[in-house]
């Protein structure tokens, strides 16, 4: 089999491809053939070490494929199964031994390419517009990066609710993506507090989707109404320096909260009762999913740069 493997963390550079023996899957365990593994921005915290993680170590959390092998004990899956998962490590590989507890089924209408790239994004984007905030009809949201891959399934997450969306993108052409998905008014990052305040004749926004992090965070509070909650769910350009909470108080007796998908999907019922709800409305069409990039795997390092370039839209996957 072949993998990714970072022996010290750095820059894409250090996304190195090794030949590896098949591994054996153990008691509960399952080996599965990867189709497609995801990759989101949170391979780029592992690889940088922004977020530690011990090397040597294969990134990657996410990606579908079949079942290959299962082990002693697993009951719920069988060889020849379509799966996917989006807490799995290592998932930057050809093959990957996973606990059967972390993978899902795989609908049969769902083919394993839009599996990989709707499940840890799109799980994201529920978990975001359904639970940390229950957007509801009339809402104002602010989505920065709407032409990412969290991005454009939260702009439709958020239509669906009845929202309605202003969403940052970088570029024309994102622009043009973001408007595609939905969003009501797509503006640049210049001045967007401004903006937000200006479109909404001063009311601002009840709700802020902020996965930029330190580049756009004081501008999120600045586009908050009173009382309105930012959800800051990453850090693309950067980790948002420490912050005093009284500015929550000037800023309008505002929530703050940061949220990891993980917490929300603690438990195997849990993650597959969500993971359904989403294949659902994927499968219901009321869901676009986007893959902007498929790289083969030994291209790792290609699609970490131009993920960091702010080159890409939508999802992208590894093929190995
Ligand atoms: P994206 O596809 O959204 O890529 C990141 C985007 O961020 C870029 O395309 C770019 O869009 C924007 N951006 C703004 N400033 C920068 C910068 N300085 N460097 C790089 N990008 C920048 O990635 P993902 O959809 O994978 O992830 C989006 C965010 O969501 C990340 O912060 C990620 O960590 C977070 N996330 C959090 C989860 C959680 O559980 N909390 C789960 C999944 C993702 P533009 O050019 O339009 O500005």
């Amino acid at each position: 089999m072949k993998a990714i493997v970072v022996h010290a963390h750095g820059g894409p550079e250090v996304l190195g491809i090794v030949e590896k023996p098949t591994p054996e899957p153990g008691i509960g365990e399952v080996l599965i053939d990867v189709a497609a593994a995801g990759v989101n921005y949170i391979d780029v915290y592992h690889r940088s070490g922004l977020y530690p993680v011990e090397t040597p170590f294969t990134p990657g959390l996410e990606g579908a494929g079949t079942v290959a092998a299962v082990g002693d004990e697993v009951t719920e899956f069988a060889v020849g199964d379509a799966v996917a998962w989006s807490q799995v490590p290592g998932s930057y590989a050809s093959q990957l031994v996973a606990p059967a507890s972390s993978l899902v089924r795989v609908p049969d209408d769902v083919p394993p390419t839009t599996a990989a790239a709707s499940l840890l994004q799109g799980l994201t984007a529920l978990i975001l517009s359904s639970q940390t905030y229950e957007i509801s009809g009339g809402d104002v949201v602010v989505v920065h990066a709407g032409a990412g891959g969290v991005g454009m399934l939260l702009i439709q997450l958020a239509k669906l609710r009845g929202a309605r969306v202003i969403t940052t993108v970088s570029t024309e052409a994102k622009a043009e993506l973001a408007r595609q998905v939905g969003a009501d008014e797509v503006i640049g990052y210049d001045g967007f507090a401004d903006q937000v305040a200006k479109l909404t004749d001063g009311d601002k926004a009840h709700v802020v989707y902020d996965g930029v992090g330190a580049a756009t965070f004081d501008g999120s509070l600045r586009s908050l109404r009173p009382r309105g909650l930012l959800v800051l769910f990453g850090q693309a350009s950067g980790p948002v320096p420490p912050m005093d909470p009284q500015v929550l108080a000037q800023h309008g007796s505002l929530y703050l909260t940061r949220p990891t998908a993980g917490h929300y999907l603690a438990t195997p019922e849990r993650m597959r009762h969500m993971a359904q709800e989403l294949f659902g409305i994927v499968t219901s069409s009321s869901l676009s999913i986007r893959v902007g990039g498929e790289y083969e795997l030994e291209h790792a390092t290609v699609a970490h740069k131009d993920l960091q370039a702010r080159r890409t839209t939508g999802k992208l996957l590894l093929m190995p």
